[in-house]
Protein backbone atom coordinates (compact mmCIF):
# COMPACT_ATOMS: atom_id res chain seq x y z
CA UNK A 1 0.00 0.00 0.00
CA UNK A 2 1.40 3.38 -0.79
CA UNK A 3 1.08 6.05 1.45
CA UNK A 4 -2.15 8.01 2.22
CA UNK A 5 -2.56 11.94 3.32
CA UNK A 6 -4.88 14.82 3.72
CA UNK A 7 -4.63 18.16 4.32
CA UNK A 8 -7.93 20.91 4.81
CA UNK A 9 -8.27 24.46 5.23
CA UNK A 10 -11.37 26.39 6.27
CA UNK A 11 -10.27 29.68 4.95
CA UNK A 12 -7.67 32.13 5.28
CA UNK A 13 -9.99 34.48 6.22
CA UNK A 14 -9.50 34.03 10.02
CA UNK A 15 -10.19 36.71 12.45
CA UNK A 16 -7.22 38.08 14.98
CA UNK A 17 -6.50 35.87 17.77
CA UNK A 18 -7.95 38.09 20.37
CA UNK A 19 -11.24 38.69 18.77
CA UNK A 20 -12.42 35.23 19.79
CA UNK A 21 -12.92 33.79 23.05
CA UNK A 22 -10.73 30.67 23.69
CA UNK A 23 -13.74 28.28 23.78
CA UNK A 24 -15.01 29.62 20.06
CA UNK A 25 -11.75 28.77 18.84
CA UNK A 26 -12.18 25.45 20.17
CA UNK A 27 -15.29 25.07 18.78
CA UNK A 28 -13.63 25.76 14.92
CA UNK A 29 -10.73 23.51 15.87
CA UNK A 30 -13.03 20.44 16.70
CA UNK A 31 -15.19 21.25 13.45
CA UNK A 32 -11.66 20.59 11.66
CA UNK A 33 -10.98 17.55 13.41
CA UNK A 34 -14.46 15.93 12.43
CA UNK A 35 -13.92 17.10 8.82
CA UNK A 36 -10.54 15.32 8.88
CA UNK A 37 -11.72 12.21 11.00
CA UNK A 38 -14.49 11.86 7.82
CA UNK A 39 -12.02 12.13 5.09
CA UNK A 40 -9.41 10.09 6.79
CA UNK A 41 -11.89 7.09 7.59
CA UNK A 42 -12.35 6.82 3.62
CA UNK A 43 -8.73 6.64 2.96
CA UNK A 44 -8.17 4.49 5.75
CA UNK A 45 -10.41 2.32 4.61
CA UNK A 46 -8.89 1.65 0.93
CA UNK A 47 -11.62 4.64 -0.30
CA UNK A 48 -10.62 7.13 -2.62
CA UNK A 49 -8.89 10.16 -2.62
CA UNK A 50 -12.05 11.93 -4.44
CA UNK A 51 -14.84 10.49 -1.53
CA UNK A 52 -12.01 11.52 1.35
CA UNK A 53 -11.97 15.13 0.04
CA UNK A 54 -15.57 15.30 -0.86
CA UNK A 55 -16.31 13.88 2.88
CA UNK A 56 -13.81 16.47 4.58
CA UNK A 57 -15.62 19.15 2.84
CA UNK A 58 -19.31 18.21 3.67
CA UNK A 59 -18.15 18.47 6.84
CA UNK A 60 -17.17 22.24 6.78
CA UNK A 61 -20.26 22.99 4.26
CA UNK A 62 -22.38 22.12 7.39
CA UNK A 63 -20.28 23.91 10.31
CA UNK A 64 -21.21 27.47 10.68
CA UNK A 65 -17.65 28.13 11.72
CA UNK A 66 -16.29 28.45 7.89
CA UNK A 67 -17.19 30.28 4.97
CA UNK A 68 -19.26 27.36 2.48
CA UNK A 69 -23.15 25.63 3.01
CA UNK A 70 -24.07 26.87 6.39
CA UNK A 71 -22.35 30.07 7.47
CA UNK A 72 -21.88 31.13 3.75
CA UNK A 73 -20.92 34.38 2.83
CA UNK A 74 -23.66 36.88 1.92
CA UNK A 75 -23.35 39.14 -1.28
CA UNK A 76 -23.94 42.51 -1.78
CA UNK A 77 -28.13 42.00 -2.13
CA UNK A 78 -27.88 39.96 1.43
CA UNK A 79 -28.01 36.59 -0.33
CA UNK A 80 -26.11 33.83 -0.88
CA UNK A 81 -24.64 32.81 -4.36
CA UNK A 82 -22.19 29.11 -3.62
CA UNK A 83 -19.48 27.77 -5.71
CA UNK A 84 -17.71 24.34 -5.48
CA UNK A 85 -16.02 21.99 -7.23
CA UNK A 86 -13.91 18.88 -7.25
CA UNK A 87 -11.31 16.80 -9.51
CA UNK A 88 -10.28 13.70 -9.73
CA UNK A 89 -6.12 14.06 -10.60
CA UNK A 90 -6.19 10.02 -11.88
CA UNK A 91 -8.27 11.36 -15.15
CA UNK A 92 -8.25 15.29 -14.70
CA UNK A 93 -12.30 14.86 -14.26
CA UNK A 94 -14.17 17.63 -13.01
CA UNK A 95 -17.20 19.08 -11.93
CA UNK A 96 -18.33 22.19 -10.70
CA UNK A 97 -21.43 24.60 -9.67
CA UNK A 98 -21.64 28.62 -9.39
CA UNK A 99 -23.97 31.13 -8.23
CA UNK A 100 -25.86 28.14 -6.41
CA UNK A 101 -28.29 29.49 -4.32
CA UNK A 102 -30.40 26.16 -2.84
CA UNK A 103 -28.06 23.32 -2.77
CA UNK A 104 -27.48 22.41 0.81
CA UNK A 105 -24.01 20.55 0.02
CA UNK A 106 -22.59 22.46 -3.04
CA UNK A 107 -19.78 20.05 -3.66
CA UNK A 108 -22.41 16.94 -3.90
CA UNK A 109 -23.51 18.84 -6.62
CA UNK A 110 -20.03 19.24 -8.21
CA UNK A 111 -19.41 15.51 -7.53
CA UNK A 112 -22.69 14.66 -9.58
CA UNK A 113 -21.85 17.13 -12.34
CA UNK A 114 -18.59 15.64 -13.05
CA UNK A 115 -19.97 12.20 -13.11
CA UNK A 116 -22.78 13.67 -15.31
CA UNK A 117 -20.01 14.34 -17.68
CA UNK A 118 -22.55 16.65 -19.80
CA UNK A 119 -20.99 19.52 -18.39
CA UNK A 120 -17.64 20.80 -16.11
CA UNK A 121 -19.56 23.93 -14.71
CA UNK A 122 -23.09 24.26 -14.42
CA UNK A 123 -24.59 27.68 -12.80
CA UNK A 124 -27.20 29.73 -11.56
CA UNK A 125 -30.79 28.19 -11.29
CA UNK A 126 -29.59 25.64 -13.70
CA UNK A 127 -27.15 24.19 -10.95
CA UNK A 128 -30.28 24.46 -8.20
CA UNK A 129 -32.77 22.53 -10.71
CA UNK A 130 -30.03 20.39 -11.46
CA UNK A 131 -29.37 19.20 -7.62
CA UNK A 132 -33.12 19.02 -7.35
CA UNK A 133 -33.46 16.34 -10.05
CA UNK A 134 -30.22 14.19 -8.86
CA UNK A 135 -32.08 13.82 -5.24
CA UNK A 136 -29.99 15.84 -3.04
CA UNK A 137 -30.77 18.05 -0.62
CA UNK A 138 -32.14 21.75 -1.38
CA UNK A 139 -32.84 24.14 0.93
CA UNK A 140 -34.04 28.04 1.33
CA UNK A 141 -31.45 30.67 1.67
CA UNK A 142 -32.01 31.12 5.11
CA UNK A 143 -30.31 28.00 5.93
CA UNK A 144 -26.98 29.29 4.76
CA UNK A 145 -27.47 32.77 6.78
CA UNK A 146 -25.86 33.28 10.28
CA UNK A 147 -25.33 36.02 13.02
CA UNK A 148 -21.86 36.28 12.08
CA UNK A 149 -21.97 36.84 8.22
CA UNK A 150 -24.97 39.28 8.74
CA UNK A 151 -22.87 41.23 10.94
CA UNK A 152 -19.91 40.82 8.34
CA UNK A 153 -21.92 42.21 5.43
CA UNK A 154 -23.23 45.38 7.45
CA UNK A 155 -19.14 45.57 8.18
CA UNK A 156 -18.35 45.45 4.96
CA UNK A 157 -21.05 47.92 3.80
CA UNK A 158 -19.78 50.16 5.98
CA UNK A 159 -16.01 50.26 4.82
CA UNK A 160 -17.92 50.79 1.34
CA UNK A 161 -19.25 53.52 2.30
CA UNK A 162 -16.54 55.07 4.39
CA UNK A 163 -14.18 53.84 1.57
CA UNK A 164 -11.70 51.85 4.01
CA UNK A 165 -13.13 48.49 1.89
CA UNK A 166 -9.08 47.73 2.02
CA UNK A 167 -8.63 48.36 5.67
CA UNK A 168 -11.40 45.49 6.71
CA UNK A 169 -10.03 42.49 8.69
CA UNK A 170 -9.75 38.95 6.50
CA UNK A 171 -12.52 37.27 8.25
CA UNK A 172 -15.09 40.40 7.66
CA UNK A 173 -14.06 39.68 3.83
CA UNK A 174 -14.09 35.93 2.83
CA UNK A 175 -12.92 32.21 4.06
CA UNK A 176 -13.76 29.14 1.94
CA UNK A 177 -13.24 25.45 2.54
CA UNK A 178 -11.17 23.10 1.06
CA UNK A 179 -9.72 19.45 0.59
CA UNK A 180 -6.98 17.61 -0.52
CA UNK A 181 -6.18 13.90 -0.37
CA UNK A 182 -3.56 11.11 -1.77
CA UNK A 183 -5.00 7.75 -1.54
CA UNK A 184 -3.93 4.46 -1.14
CA UNK A 185 -3.79 3.47 -5.06
CA UNK A 186 -1.63 6.83 -5.90
CA UNK A 187 -4.24 8.97 -6.62
CA UNK A 188 -5.03 12.49 -5.96
CA UNK A 189 -8.02 14.49 -5.73
CA UNK A 190 -8.99 18.06 -4.85
CA UNK A 191 -12.40 19.82 -3.49
CA UNK A 192 -13.26 23.25 -2.80
CA UNK A 193 -16.51 24.80 -1.51
CA UNK A 194 -17.12 28.60 -0.82
CA UNK A 195 -19.83 31.79 -0.13
CA UNK A 196 -16.98 33.81 -2.11
CA UNK A 197 -16.71 37.07 -0.31
CA UNK A 198 -18.76 39.22 1.85
CA UNK A 199 -20.72 41.60 0.15
CA UNK A 200 -19.38 40.91 -3.65
CA UNK A 201 -21.40 41.78 -6.68
CA UNK A 202 -24.76 39.80 -7.00
CA UNK A 203 -23.53 37.26 -9.93
CA UNK A 204 -19.61 37.38 -8.91
CA UNK A 205 -18.12 33.98 -9.73
CA UNK A 206 -14.52 33.43 -7.57
CA UNK A 207 -11.79 31.16 -7.93
CA UNK A 208 -13.44 28.22 -6.17
CA UNK A 209 -15.56 26.90 -9.17
CA UNK A 210 -12.78 27.21 -11.74
CA UNK A 211 -10.80 24.08 -12.35
CA UNK A 212 -7.11 25.27 -12.29
CA UNK A 213 -7.85 28.05 -10.36
CA UNK A 214 -8.93 27.23 -6.88
CA UNK A 215 -9.07 23.77 -7.13
CA UNK A 216 -6.37 20.98 -9.16
CA UNK A 217 -5.45 17.46 -9.27
CA UNK A 218 -3.24 15.35 -11.22
CA UNK A 219 -1.95 12.10 -9.99
CA UNK A 220 2.10 11.92 -10.18
CA UNK A 221 2.11 15.64 -9.28
CA UNK A 222 -0.41 17.32 -6.42
CA UNK A 223 -3.95 18.25 -5.84
CA UNK A 224 -4.01 22.04 -4.26
CA UNK A 225 -7.42 23.76 -2.81
CA UNK A 226 -6.71 27.33 -2.44
CA UNK A 227 -8.43 30.02 -0.07
CA UNK A 228 -8.09 34.01 -0.87
CA UNK A 229 -9.04 36.78 -3.35
CA UNK A 230 -10.36 34.74 -6.05
CA UNK A 231 -9.73 37.02 -8.86
CA UNK A 232 -5.93 36.44 -8.10
CA UNK A 233 -6.58 32.94 -8.03
CA UNK A 234 -7.80 32.94 -11.67
CA UNK A 235 -5.52 35.65 -12.98
CA UNK A 236 -2.37 33.40 -11.65
CA UNK A 237 -4.37 29.90 -12.15
CA UNK A 238 -2.82 29.36 -9.05
CA UNK A 239 -3.58 25.58 -8.38
CA UNK A 240 -2.36 24.66 -11.87
CA UNK A 241 0.39 26.90 -11.72
CA UNK A 242 1.77 24.97 -8.43
CA UNK A 243 1.16 21.67 -10.25
CA UNK A 244 3.37 23.48 -12.91
CA UNK A 245 6.28 24.22 -10.92
CA UNK A 246 6.05 20.80 -9.22
CA UNK A 247 6.10 18.91 -12.70
CA UNK A 248 8.39 21.04 -14.86
CA UNK A 249 10.49 23.09 -12.19
CA UNK A 250 11.13 19.84 -9.93
CA UNK A 251 10.33 21.78 -6.65
CA UNK A 252 8.21 20.03 -4.27
CA UNK A 253 5.22 20.84 -2.93
CA UNK A 254 6.41 23.05 -0.49
CA UNK A 255 8.51 25.28 -2.39
CA UNK A 256 5.49 25.21 -5.56
CA UNK A 257 3.03 26.29 -2.97
CA UNK A 258 5.13 28.91 -0.81
CA UNK A 259 6.45 30.46 -3.84
CA UNK A 260 3.07 31.51 -5.31
CA UNK A 261 1.66 32.67 -2.12
CA UNK A 262 4.57 33.83 -0.85
CA UNK A 263 6.32 35.61 -3.32
CA UNK A 264 4.33 36.10 -6.74
CA UNK A 265 0.83 37.11 -5.32
CA UNK A 266 3.19 39.31 -2.63
CA UNK A 267 3.18 42.73 -4.22
CA UNK A 268 -0.98 42.75 -4.19
CA UNK A 269 -1.54 42.89 -0.48
CA UNK A 270 -4.15 40.01 -0.88
CA UNK A 271 -4.98 37.69 1.46
CA UNK A 272 -4.13 34.58 0.19
CA UNK A 273 -3.68 30.29 1.06
CA UNK A 274 -4.12 26.90 0.17
CA UNK A 275 -2.95 23.66 1.13
CA UNK A 276 -1.65 21.06 -1.53
CA UNK A 277 -0.41 17.54 -1.43
CA UNK A 278 1.72 15.42 -3.33
CA UNK A 279 2.30 12.41 -4.87
CA UNK A 280 4.70 11.63 -2.08
CA UNK A 281 1.97 12.42 0.47
CA UNK A 282 3.95 15.53 1.39
CA UNK A 283 1.70 18.29 2.55
CA UNK A 284 2.22 21.99 2.27
CA UNK A 285 -0.31 24.72 4.30
CA UNK A 286 1.21 28.49 3.24
CA UNK A 287 -0.84 31.51 3.67
CA UNK A 288 -0.36 35.22 4.31
CA UNK A 289 -2.90 36.53 6.74
CA UNK A 290 -3.05 36.40 10.51
CA UNK A 291 -4.34 32.87 10.45
CA UNK A 292 -6.04 29.90 7.99
CA UNK A 293 -7.98 27.60 9.57
CA UNK A 294 -6.62 24.47 8.25
CA UNK A 295 -5.81 20.35 9.46
CA UNK A 296 -3.68 17.68 7.93
CA UNK A 297 -3.13 13.78 8.55
CA UNK A 298 0.54 12.42 8.23
CA UNK A 299 0.64 9.14 6.51
CA UNK A 300 1.79 7.44 10.23
CA UNK A 301 -2.24 8.58 11.23
CA UNK A 302 -1.44 11.60 12.99
CA UNK A 303 -3.72 14.29 13.31
CA UNK A 304 -3.13 18.24 13.81
CA UNK A 305 -5.01 21.46 13.20
CA UNK A 306 -4.57 25.11 13.23
CA UNK A 307 -6.33 28.44 13.39
CA UNK A 308 -3.11 30.73 13.73
CA UNK A 309 0.50 29.79 14.23
CA UNK A 310 0.24 27.27 17.36
CA UNK A 311 -0.33 23.77 15.53
CA UNK A 312 -2.10 21.20 18.18
CA UNK A 313 -2.20 17.72 17.79
CA UNK A 314 -5.59 15.81 18.25
CA UNK A 315 -6.09 12.21 18.49
CA UNK A 316 -7.25 10.81 15.81
CA UNK A 317 -10.31 9.41 17.67
CA UNK A 318 -12.87 11.08 20.12
N1 LIG B 1 -11.52 32.24 -2.88
C1 LIG B 1 -12.85 32.58 -2.49
C2 LIG B 1 -13.46 33.43 -3.54
O1 LIG B 1 -12.81 34.33 -4.04
C3 LIG B 1 -12.96 33.30 -1.19
C4 LIG B 1 -11.97 32.97 -0.13
O2 LIG B 1 -11.35 31.91 -0.13
O3 LIG B 1 -11.80 33.75 0.77
O4 LIG B 1 -14.61 33.25 -3.83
Amino acid sequence: MTKIALAIHGGCGVMAKDDLSEAEWAAARVDLHRSLQAGWAVLKSGGSALDAVQAAVVVMEDSPHFNAGHGAALNTDGEHELDASIMDGSNLETGAVTLARHIRNPVKAARRVMEKGDAVLLGGPAADAFAKAEGLDVVDQSYFTTDKRVKALAAMKAHAAAGTAAKASESEKHGTVGAVALDASGHLAAATSTGGYNNKPAGRIGDTPIAGAGTYARDGVCAVSGTGKGEFFIRYAVGHEVASRVRYLGEDVDQAATGLIMEELKPYNIGAGLVAVGADGSVAAPYNTAGMFRGWVTSDGDFFVATHDEVFAVSAKE
